[in-house]
């Protein structure tokens, strides 16, 4: 495919990502400065908090090397948790009370590590804002 200068393909332009773009805009979400690194469209914030991109869907923004390993890390545990929980139902199909308990146990611990970081990435939240005002 040849493109000119200036033909590039811009997806702010294609109207079905417009018409996205209207739709997000429409249930609340809130258009943010960054943009995404694969499309350079704008970046919506949804009410759950939650980013995504118009054509990529959810997207997570990371300022540091570290914050992106972070990310990689929750997801780890969501699916370490998910795995233990498709354990769990093997094991009550089994009806095993025995082994059920160490998956729950297993669920809870990681259930705690993510309120923890949560907890924690929260109160990153809230000095940066305090700093910011101060
Ligand atoms: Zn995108």
């Amino acid at each position: 495919m040849v493109l000119q200068v200036g033909e590039a393909r811009d997806p702010s332009r294609d109207p079905a990502v417009v018409k996205k773009m209207a739709v997000l805009l429409m249930q609340g979400a809130v258009m943010l400065q960054e943009t995404c690194p694969l499309d350079g469209l704008p970046l919506f914030r949804l009410r759950s908090g939650e980013i995504v991109c118009p054509v990529h869907g959810r997207v997570m923004i990371v300022s540091s090397e570290r914050e992106a390993r972070d990310v990689e890390v929750e997801e780890v545990l969501y699916e370490v948790m998910y795995r233990a929980a498709l354990r769990l139902r093997e094991e009550a199909e089994k009806g095993e009370p025995g082994r059920l308990r160490e998956w729950v146990q297993v669920i809870l611990g990681i259930e705690e590590i993510l309120d923890m970081r949560r907890r924690r990435m929260r109160e990153v939240d809230d000095k940066e804002k305090q700093e910011g005002q101060g």
